[in-house]
């Protein structure tokens, strides 16, 4: 869509039928593209979504009988040019909306502009530079509603490189059999892919040949995973982004005059995430939003400005005003520092939220949601650590009664109307009481002490 004056909204379709719903309406969308697989789940929405074009991606021959009132991709462009004159049009004219969760609230929208996107490309392009150049084989395992799948339909091109979309199977032996057969040189997405990936390393006792470059970001790439990786011969890149920065803000490449430092020099800046990209400027500031000294020491909440980064939410004045300072610098919600040489170190989050296999699961949404079950009487989500999804969600909960507890399923159940599955929380621990702040708010500090010891059930035993 971009450059022909549409704007390509791509959608979660694992969100909630809610939060679908509100997405839809809020970006006020015309046309839906689909492929098949969603063509049921999308039957079921329609009456809640406003009036829409349906595009089923797919032949004449494949269409579904459908009640969407629903166009065949194939026979749309049946007869139409392959040549086309490109438009003319300033280039802060839209191009792309992505909405995120990684805020409290309702998800917001992110708007792109051909500018931004351009921008966006050349930085990622020139900072990731070696690996990028000479058409590169590049697989992204991010999907398209993530910031644009970071930006890479639109680098791939600028650089002559190749896209390999890993379609639906992104266990560690499919990625690994699609890198092989692929020659798969460079591949991007979180840390939860990549640690499948290398568990397939392992059991075969190889990585894939033409693999030597990969590109981590969306959670911090575990030291220890970085370092398996290298020991195999392939470069980790960390990066750090968000939908609201396009993403890249910042990258981990090491300087020159580290190539040839000990391994564990080597492997402790590449475990930090990085410097900022041009364009990119960073501050951490303290709780009165006063600039804090970039010396690795001081630990503050990360701002950023720049060409690449968001100006405001989209229709949404309220979240931009909150997550804006007064000079134009976005507040990211997470807690960092920044050494003396430029290298940012994400320490903390101060967002109430969790991250699961690179996507956010509000904890704020589902305490409220489960409050409103008869049987509990109070209640705190935190996150806990897992090898695989990173972080899963976990229900602290005092009863209304001690003797007629909640269970989980039933929590659950209730908890589905309104979440996917996959926000759901995995336990629910049971309390007489939570821990309090001097102010009367849940500790989920003391929370996340008294229970760094604990063990999701599907990691016991
Ligand atoms: P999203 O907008 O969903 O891409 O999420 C952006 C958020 O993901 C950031 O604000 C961070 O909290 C987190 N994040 C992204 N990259 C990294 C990274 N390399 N290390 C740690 N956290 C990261």
């Amino acid at each position: 869509m971009s450059g022909v004056g549409a704007v390509c909204h791509t959608l979660n379709p694992r969100l909630s039928a809610e939060q679908m719903i509100y997405i839809i309406r809020h970006a006020e969308d015309k046309v839906l593209f689909t492929d098949l697989t969603f063509v049921p789940l999308l039957e079921k929405l329609q009456d809640h979504f406003p009036p829409l074009r349906y595009v089923i991606m797919t032949d004449r021959a494949h269409m579904p009988q459908t009640t969407l009132d629903a166009l065949c991709y194939e026979e749309l462009l049946e007869g139409q040019p392959t040549q086309r004159l490109w438009p003319e049009f300033p280039e802060t004219t839209a191009s792309g909306l992505c909405y995120t969760s990684g805020t409290t609230g309702d998800p917001k929208g992110v708007l792109y502009t051909h500018r931004s996107n351009v921008l966006h490309a050349l930085s990622v392009a020139t900072v990731l530079g070696p690996d990028l150049r000479y058409e590169p084989r590049i697989l992204p395992v991010v999907p398209l509603f993530h910031v644009n799948a970071w930006g890479l339909p639109f680098t791939a091109p600028l650089v002559g490189g190749s896209l390999i979309m890993p379609g639906p199977f992104l266990d560690g032996a499919s990625l690994w059999d699609l890198c092989q057969s692929e020659r798969v040189e460079t591949a991007w997405g979180v840390p939860t892919i990549w640690q499948g990936l290398f568990t397939e390393i392992q059991k075969r006792g190889r990585k894939p040949d033409a693999l030597r470059h990969m590109v981590v970001g969306g959670s911090a790439m575990p030291r220890s995973l970085i370092e398996s990786y290298e020991q195999v011969g392939v470069d980790v890149n960390h990066a750090w982004g968000m939908t609201e920065t396009s993403p890249l803000g910042t990258q981990g490449a090491l300087p020159v005059n580290k190539f040839d430092a000990p391994f564990t020099e080597r492997m402790a800046l590449k475990a930090s995430q990085g410097k900022r990209v041009f364009g990119v400027d960073m501050k951490i500031v303290d709780e009165d939003g006063q600039p804090m000294p970039q010396d690795g020491e001081a630990i503050g909440e990360l701002y950023v400005r720049g060409n690449t980064v968001m100006g405001s939410y989209f229709k949404n004045d309220t979240a931009t005003n909150q997550a804006m300072d007064a000079e134009g610098w976005f507040g990211t919600g997470d807690v960092a520092s920044i050494s003396a040489s430029g290298r940012l170190t994400i320490r903390d989050r101060a967002k109430d939220l969790i991250k699961s296999g690179g996507e956010w699961i509000s904890s704020i949404d589902l305490e409220n949601l489960a409050l409103a079950h008869p049987k509990i009487a109070q209640c705190a989500v935190i996150a806990m650590p897992h090898p695989k999804w990173d972080e899963r969600p976990v229900l602290i909960a005092k009863p209304v009664d001690p003797l007629d507890p909640p269970t989980l399923e039933d929590v659950n159940q209730m908890l589905s109307q309104n979440l996917a599955r996959w926000q759901l929380p995995d336990d629910l621990i049971l309390v007489e009481e939570l821990p309090l702040t001097a102010t009367g708010k849940i500790s989920k500090l003391t929370l996340r002490q008294q229970f760094k010891d604990y063990v999701l059930p599907d990691l016991a035993g």
